[in-house]
């Protein structure tokens, strides 16, 4: 087959919906290209008797006015399983738990409940009320860790922050860098000088600009899925963009570059297309871009593909009936200190409708992450062992039997911006002059959650318009 457009999307994950939705809606002729036979990436929802559970992400914040439009726009639009609606999480969701001394604890929300908790030591507490009069750091690579010991203390670290970057990245705070995986907080105190006083006064300049633009009322951090799950989403872009505009399991694309502008050619169902295009939006990870562009010069290639991805082992596990302890909150997160196998649980059926039946429970377990690495190669028998053991141990389960216990093993889950970012984005910079028409995007750049992906897909669709 051979094919031409203007533009080809590289990726139909989130990224490259919200490119495409886009484009769309801008008249615009394009192809969206993906080596997975169903459109969402790594957004995916398989059902299992009476349970809805996700093989990859489960929740995302409602944290940009962009997805906050995308949802607007989509509302209605026929999905997978039904018309596509957001759903928000419900109250329960505000109630997250850290576990220390093998118990779950409530983790603290706000100043005040910090220094009543029983997370954090007397000493860091006291240290917290000096944060506003504390130094600015000078080092831009300074990573999560050195930056939270420096600003608020051990123990807000451990109890707080590792907890929080294994739920987040499935990462190591000793190995993010501040700026580039948290730059809202690397602002707050470059431009104020403090956490807690940057806060307050970011939180009054906010209030003005939601007074002078109500729509971004709307971004309110809420936690969201879609009724019967995440794939719905998916299925509201690409039903609304249309069939027609998506190559599913196209596989070993390689991008050409050719005088008019790109090549784009793959193989499906044994046979190999073409498509001839003016320009290329990738929105895959670092992880694919070295075979997908070999034109590009092999010193940029290699700053692009040294970024590293964590990997997650994720199971969704569905209890007929539940018998632990209340599972009245978000979830659970652990921290590295307290030597457990597992780096959290969410409670699914919790937070949302119809994913567990009555009296049930849907849970998703994360092993694995820059914890440990290796956990990837644990056989299924290792893997159902040591979540039997956490679980029976946190929710004290006498008799640990789920009736369905799925595994996923994520191999590149999620980038972990660490102090070779800056040369990264330079290097993309410096491809995109160098090859006009190459739209550099996916989860190497920009942000890991599925609110960034989005602003980032609504940014890429601006470039690419003609
Ligand atoms: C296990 C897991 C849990 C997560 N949990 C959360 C969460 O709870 N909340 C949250 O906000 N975020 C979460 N994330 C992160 C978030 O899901 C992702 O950042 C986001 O979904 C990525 O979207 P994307 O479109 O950028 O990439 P992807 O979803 O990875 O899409 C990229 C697409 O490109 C395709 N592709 C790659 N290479 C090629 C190639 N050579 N040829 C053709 N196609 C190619 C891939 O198959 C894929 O379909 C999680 C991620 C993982 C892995």
């Amino acid at each position: 087959m051979e094919y031409s457009t203007d533009t080809v999307i590289i990726g139909a994950g989130i990224t490259g919906l919200t490119t495409a939705f886009y484009l769309n809606q801008n008249d615009q002729n394009f192809l969206v290209v993906d080596n997975r036979d169903y459109p969402g990436g790594v957004m995916h929802t398989q059902k299992c008797g009476d349970f809805v559970y996700e093989t990859g992400p489960n929740t995302g914040v409602l944290g940009s006015l962009e997805a906050v439009k995308l949802f607007e726009q989509l509302h209605g639009e026929k999905s997978l399983t039904a018309d596509y609606a957001l759903e928000k999480a419900s109250t329960a969701a505000k109630k997250r738990f850290i576990i220390k001394g093998g118990k779950p604890n409530i983790m603290p929300m706000g100043v005040g409940k910090g220094i009543t908790t029983k997370l954090f030591t007397f000493k860091d507490k006291l240290r917290l009320l000096g944060e506003p009069f504390r130094k600015r750091g000078t080092n831009p690579n300074e990573t999560l860790a050195q930056f939270v010991v420096r600003r608020m203390g051990q123990s807000f670290l451990d109890y707080a922050i590792n907890p929080f970057i294994s739920g987040v990245y499935a990462g190591d705070p000793g190995m993010l860098v501040t700026k580039y995986a948290f730059p809202k907080l690397y602002n707050l105190e470059q431009n104020y000088g403090s956490l807690i006083g940057g806060s307050m006064k970011i939180g009054k300049v906010r209030k003005k600009e939601k007074e002078q633009n109500p729509d971004l009322k709307k971004v309110t951090r809420e936690t969201f899925s879609a009724d019967d799950g995440l794939s719905n989403l998916a299925y509201g872009i690409y039903n609304r963009v249309g069939e027609d505009k998506f190559i599913l399991s196209a596989q070993r694309a390689v991008v050409t570059k050719t005088e008019s502008g790109f090549e784009i050619s793959f193989i499906k169902k044994g046979e190999r297309s073409t498509i001839k295009c003016r320009r290329v939006v990738n929105t895959a990870g670092a992880y694919a871009f070295a075979d997908l562009f070999p034109f590009v010069d092999d010193e940029d290639k290699k700053v692009i593909s040294a970024l590293k991805y964590s990997s997650v082992v994720e199971c969704a596990l569905g209890f007929e009936k539940w018998q632990g302890t209340p599972l009245d909150g978000f979830g659970c997160l652990v921290p590295q200190k307290e030597n457990r196998k597992i780096l959290g649980v969410l409670y699914m059926s919790t937070l949302f409708k119809n994913r567990a039946p009555k009296d049930g429970a849907l849970l998703a377990v994360f092993m694995g992450g820059m914890r440990h690495l290796d956990y990837l190669d644990l056989s299924d028998t290792e893997i159902k062992k040591i979540v039997a053991e956490e679980l029976s141990q946190i929710y004290k389960i006498k008799e640990f039997e789920p009736e369905m216990f799925k595994i996923m093993r994520h191999h590149n889950a999620i980038p972990q911006y660490q102090a070779d970012t800056e040369q990264r984005i330079n290097a993309i910079e410096k491809i995109e002059k160098q090859f006009p028409g190459l739209i550099i995007g996916g989860n190497m750049i920009g942000g890991i959650g599925m609110s960034d992906r989005i602003k980032q897909g609504v940014q890429l669709a601006e470039k690419a318009k003609i």
